[in-house]
């Protein structure tokens, strides 16, 4: 295709761009071509059409535009802080306007009692509306000037604006280039599918993304853009899916042998729940089929997921090779070492833990035991899929509290046996499902939807600072009832020490509440050795002492089910997901627990939203979506992810539908045509390849 190179011009050939202006581009945007610069979509379209009084500006919308008269116009104040204040005037009141820069332009452009139009952003200032730096045009001009109904809105920085390109800038290059590339742009999508959705064709949707006729084919433009985004993201997921079933055997575990039964008869403190036994069953199904096994398994915090791993762990050693775990941070490593190496007490399988604190002389014996095949189960951090970690014969590998391992630290596991070992990845925190569809799109999915018995949902209360005494006779009565009570303080990396020092405020004032020798108070933070947090810890498992002190540390992994009351102190700072890990550590044993959230007295909106999700469900699922929402996909994810999360579009929360439509669509696409070889395809077999040129990390593992 002759067309793509216009596309592919180098953007400094731009009308209107030049070498500086490109240079900008590139860093600040990351726009190299013609292209890339007609995939810089507005964020947002203002309707010029639509005018508004005076009366009506208000915070709710983000842009007015008004009809009115100059009736005064003057500087304020001197030097650098001066400014221009010009009242604008219309029959329903006035507003003002306010010029920081350009003073002198404006002065002279704008004469006293003829009408204008003026379009701009109110801020509200000390009790009243003003509209700093509107655009400001004579009535009779700005028909003329106006040209467009749906006027669009680019994101810019700093620096763009400085050399002119503000949204206007962009969009006067834009004006440049639409023209020049409008006759070269190529459909990616086959006519079967643009007609089953009724979907725009694509160089009428690029070009009406940026220069809109009508909000209905706006509308029309944006949801092709949005189904081609999600269709490819889609299509690579499912396509990596397929070539690794094709060309990736798996192992085999056929037998069932002395590991799995000596545990599952002697060592099983429980029943299974129904939803665990469905689970193992299905993973099991995975594992004896000849093909590679790549499964999220989807539980709430408790539902009993390092339970259902460890079973498959021990299958994997049964049938001759070795199992890993994978957890995020240390901490959490090294409590599921604990908590497995407890469970197979008496049973005789060898199990090690590697971290990035593992001393060197353990470590040499990790590695050598390792590949010689000795050791069968590890658990570990990222340390694990370190180059110099080889395994004799790595079977099945768990990746426990997702999130943090996308599809790119995925594959590199699968470097670490002939035959890539197995791969479950357990998420604590439910993601919702557009995300799993993004992120996971590529996984199969078992969900443990189902408590162990017994278990109540925890009551969650909402208190302020000045309430403390009454939580506090609250602890004391729980702790006479024999009760045991965890008091957490945030822990945030930026300001650590800061944190610490509420932390041990926060421990001198309960001390005093809480005196010897009546009280026992265990303290827990990350500053501490390893050596003095697992001895502060074993005293609260101990039920040694009655109330728990600590830093997020004990977000996840520990397990004490007398502990009934989770306190958290600056709930507000904490975000959703990580209050309900949090509140996971209580409602483990048959009494009622408690989950009492402490706030200040003023709480940001969004802050007053995470406490009212948590006050009115225990639900994961709920507050994963919640969660979603306030916080964008892109940060529930994490950075790591971005490479795939790069949606120029599409936002999987508002877009579920059209993501729908786009993996319905994809499934159907090749299931008939699994590598895109018919002719009626190719047009997405090239799309595809052109967009994952740059992914080849994973894209092309096979
Ligand atoms: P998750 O990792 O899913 O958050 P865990 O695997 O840590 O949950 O399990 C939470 C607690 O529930 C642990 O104490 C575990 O021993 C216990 N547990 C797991 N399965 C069962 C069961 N079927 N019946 C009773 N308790 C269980
Ligand atoms: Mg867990």
């Amino acid at each position: 295709m002759k067309t793509v190179n216009i596309l592919e011009t180098p953007i400094e050939y731009l009308k209107g761009v030049g070498p500086v202006r490109a240079d900008l581009l590139k860093k600040e945007l990351k726009i190299f071509t013609f292209n890339e610069l007609l995939h810089y979509f507005p964020f947002r379209y203002v309707d010029r059409s639509k005018f508004h009084k005076v009366s009506e500006v208000n915070s709710d919308t983000v842009y007015f535009q008004i009809k009115g008269k100059i009736i005064d116009m003057h500087k304020v104040g001197q030097g650098r802080s001066q400014r221009l204040v010009a009242t604008l005037w219309d029959e329903t009141g006035n507003i003002e306007l306010v010029w920081f820069k350009g003073i002198r332009w404006i002065i002279d452009k704008i004469s006293p009692h003829k009408e204008y139009i003026v379009f701009g952003k109110p801020n509200y200032y000390k009790g009243r509306y003003n509209i700093p730096h509107p655009e400001i045009e004579e009535t009779g001009a700005a028909k003329v000037n106006l040209g467009e109904r749906l006027q669009p809105f680019y994101y810019s920085t700093e620096k763009l604006k400085s050399k002119g390109l503000d949204s206007k800038g962009i969009q006067k290059i834009m004006k440049n280039l639409v023209p020049v590339v409008k006759d070269h742009l190529y459909e990616t999508l086959t006519p079967e599918i643009i007609d089953n959705l009724k979907l725009l064709p694509r160089n009428d949707a690029l070009v009406n993304i940026h220069f809109p006729q009508n909000q209905q084919i706006l509308n029309r433009a944006r949801a092709r853009l949005i189904f081609e985004e999600l269709f490819f993201v889609q299509l690579t997921l499912l396509e990596l899916k397929i070539i690794r079933a094709e060309k990736i055997k798996g192992h085999v575990f056929s037998v069932v042998g002395r590991c799995f039964n000596d545990f599952y008869h002697k060592n099983l403190p429980f029943e299974l729940t129904g939803a665990q036994k469905r689970v193992i069953k299905e993973i099991r199904a995975d594992l004896g089929s000849g093909k590679q096994m790549n499964r999220l398994l989807q539980g709430d915090v408790g539902s009993g997921k390092t339970l259902v791993a460890l079973m498959n762990m021990l299958i994997a050693v049964d049938n001759g090779y070795q199992a890993c775990m994978m957890a995020p941070t240390e901490i959490l490593a090294t409590q599921h070492y604990n908590s497995i190496s407890k469970m197979l007490k008496g049973l005789d399988i060898n199990i090690r833990l590697l971290t990035g604190s593992t001393k060197a002389a353990e470590r040499k014996i990790i590695h050598h035991e390792l590949q010689n095949g000795q050791l069968p189960l590890l658990v570990g951090t990222h340390a694990l899929i370190e180059d110099t970690v080889q395994f004799k014969n790595l079977g099945l590998v768990v990746i426990d509290e997702q999130h943090r391992f996308g599809v790119a630290q995925r594959a590199k596991l699968w470097k670490k046996n002939v035959i890539p070992p197995h791969v479950l990845v357990m998420t604590a925190t439910p993601i919702p499902r557009t995300l799993a569809m993004t992120f996971y799109g590529d996984l199969d999915v078992s969900v443990i939807d189902e408590m162990p018995p017994g278990r109540k949902p925890v009551k969650t209360v909402h208190f302020y600072d000045k309430d403390r005494l009454k939580v506090f006779g609250f602890m004391r009565k729980q702790i006479k009832e024999g009760r045991q009570i965890y008091f957490v303080y945030p822990l945030i990396k930026e300001s650590e020490k800061l944190d610490l020092k509420d932390l041990m405020d926060g421990y001198e004032s309960i001390s005093r509440e809480f005196p010897l020798p009546h009280y026992a108070i265990s303290i827990v933070h990350g500053k501490l050795s390893s050596k003095d947090k697992d001895y502060e810890m074993q005293r609260f498992v101990k039920g040694e002492t009655d109330i728990m002190v600590a830093t997020t540390v004990i977000e996840v992994g520990v397990d004490v089910p007398n502990a009934s009351v989770m306190v958290i102190e600056n709930a507000e700072r904490f975000g959703l997901s990580q209050l309900h890990q949090l509140r996971g550590r209580v409602g483990r044993g048959a009494d009622q627990s408690y989950c009492i959230l402490m706030t200040k007295d003023k709480l940001t909106p969004d802050g007053w939203q995470r406490i009212k999700t948590m006050v009115s469900t225990t639900d994961g699922f709920k507050i994963a979506e919640a969660d979603l929402r306030l916080r964008g996909p892109g940060d529930l994810m994490g950075t790591q992810q971005s490479g795939i999360i790069d949606l120029k579009i599409a936002d999987l929360i508002k877009d579920e539908k059209i993501l729908q439509y786009a993996r319905t669509t994809a499934i159907k696409v090749l299931k008939n045509d699994p590598h895109l070889k018919s002719k009626e395809n190719e047009i997405i077999r090239k799309q595809l390849a052109y967009l994952n040129k740059n992914r080849t990390d994973w894209s092309r593992i096979s």
